[in-house]
């Protein structure tokens, strides 16, 4: 048995860390494998620009409130700011700003000629009426107009945001420029141009990248066992493809709980969360677990896919699972990706696994631009091909360099930021 102490300095080190110096940290953690000149380092260590705009709400009641907005754009050596807008009362410039570096690496490790941004609102949009979200929405869009673009800057939903949202957003801006421009923003509703496929898009990639992870360490899919934590886009995606290509989930939980049946539960016939909240949790199976029990089962593969920050310093060590693979962002905590790392538990990290809804956005933002659509097969097979593509590039650095999965990822993702740099030079 594990001791369930920390046994490192690095292991016991404080979590209380702002995501901005965690974004920088992995940055020069990446760098120190690479001949990168510093002066690139140091171009990446902070945005190009961070906007801050102040957007007056007409209430329903009739009063005028003033939200504050932020765009963050990271980095567009490699092609337009790509990245989600978030409604949440907890949104800051620096959680923006660190979420667009991490855009950057994204976009890059999948090769998408896109660079890295992020915005959001600090407003609840539980307080939000359908009208009030709309007109937040317009007037979000007509002010960050002066920096974004369909080739410049293209936002999509995130927390808290929806299809929708993106449908009034693109009809705001395509107003004021007095044309039609769907390729402003991706997520839309498949009526104005969004694509098939993009609601599953990240559920599937982190099936995919388990898939191939699993085959990577000699696993036979058909023997392997499977928890999931969280069953919304995410989770309920991986663990249907995964359910499909033979594996046995044990375990899904949503927020309310888990549910597990040793033997394998049939994926499909359980609703997500979405589709009827409390119908995971409430679900007829053998046995129910927390969402912490549901973490430390002695299961092959564990993917996180609900929420940040789920395995930390204090559960790393009970952790049983032979492998983890990141479907939510950021489940990990550097002190827990320490303990895997020295009990040798493969982490294969969320940059990667999820970039599936990143990836279809970019098909998406294709499909705007040639004023064409693709049908769900051909998004299914060009996203299949995508991801392939970036597990051979990323299992490449790890074993050559014989770095942790996240690591690599980096490198190959600094390593084509870096290149592009040095390729345009430092104007003037
Ligand atoms: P979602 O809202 O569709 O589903 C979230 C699921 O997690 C639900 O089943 C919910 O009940 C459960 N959950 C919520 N709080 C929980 C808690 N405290 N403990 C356990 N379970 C909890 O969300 P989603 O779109 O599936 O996103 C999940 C994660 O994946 C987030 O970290 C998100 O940032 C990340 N992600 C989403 C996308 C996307 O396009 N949807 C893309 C990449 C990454």
């Amino acid at each position: 048995m594990e001791s369930a102490e920390p046994t490192t300095e690095a292991e016991s080190a404080t979590e209380a860390e702002s995501a901005v110096d965690t974004a920088r940290a992995q940055l020069e953690r990446a760098a120190a494998h690479l001949d990168v000149d510093d002066g690139i380092i140091n171009r990446l260590r902070h945005p190009s620009g961070v906007y801050e705009v102040s957007i007056p709400l007409k209430r329903d009641d009739g009063t005028t409130e003033i939200l504050t907005g932020y765009r963050s754009q990271h980095n567009d050596v490699r092609g337009p700011y790509k990245g989600g807008i978030r409604y949440h009362p907890e949104v800051s410039k620096d959680e923006c700003v660190a979420l667009s570096m991490w855009m950057t690496w994204k976009c890059a490790v999948m090769d998408i000629p896109f660079g890295g941004a992020k915005g959001g609102v600090v407003v609840d949009p539980k307080d939000l009426s359908e009208d009030e979200e709309e007109r937040l929405t317009r007037r979000l869009s007509q002010e960050l107009r002066p920096v974004i673009g369909p080739m410049k800057d293209i936002p999509a939903p995130d927390m808290g945001t929806n299809p929708q949202m993106m449908a009034w957003f693109m009809d705001a801006y395509s107003m004021q420029e007095g044309e039609t421009h769907p390729g402003i923003v991706t997520g839309k509703p498949p009526a104005v141009g969004g694509s098939h496929g993009r609601e599953e898009a990240p559920g599937r990639s982190v099936g995919i990248i388990a898939e191939k992870a699993i085959d990577h360490y000699g696993w036979d899919i058909t023997d392997t066992t499977v928890a999931v934590q969280g069953f919304g886009s995410v989770g309920a995606y991986a663990a249907r493809y995964l359910d499909d290509q033979g594996a046995s989930v044990v375990a899904v939980s949503d927020v309310d709980g888990a549910i597990y049946d040793p033997d394998g539960l049939d994926t499909n016939d359980v609703e997500d969360h979405d589709a009827r909240p409390g119908m995971v949790s409430g679900y007829d199976a053998p046995e129910k677990l927390t969402n912490a029990e549901l973490l430390e089962l002695d299961v092959d593969v564990l993917i996180p896919g609900a929420i940040g920050n789920v395995l930390t310093g204090d559960n790393a060590n009970n952790v049983q699972a032979d492998m983890i693979v990141e479907g939510a962002n950021g489940p990990t905590t550097s002190q827990a990706d320490t303990i895997f790392e020295r009990r040798d538990i493969p982490v294969i990290p969320d940059f990667l696994a999820n970039a599936g809804g990143v990836t279809v956005s970019y098909f998406e933002w294709l499909q705007n631009t040639n004023r064409r659509a693709w049908s769900l097969e051909r998004v299914h097979e060009e996203l299949e091909a995508e991801m392939l593509r970036a597990w051979e590039a990323v299992k490449a650095e790890h074993e050559a360099r014989d770095v942790t999965w996240r690591d690599a990822a980096y490198i190959v993702a600094l390593h084509r930021v870096a290149e592009s740099h040095e390729a345009r030079g430092l104007w003037p």
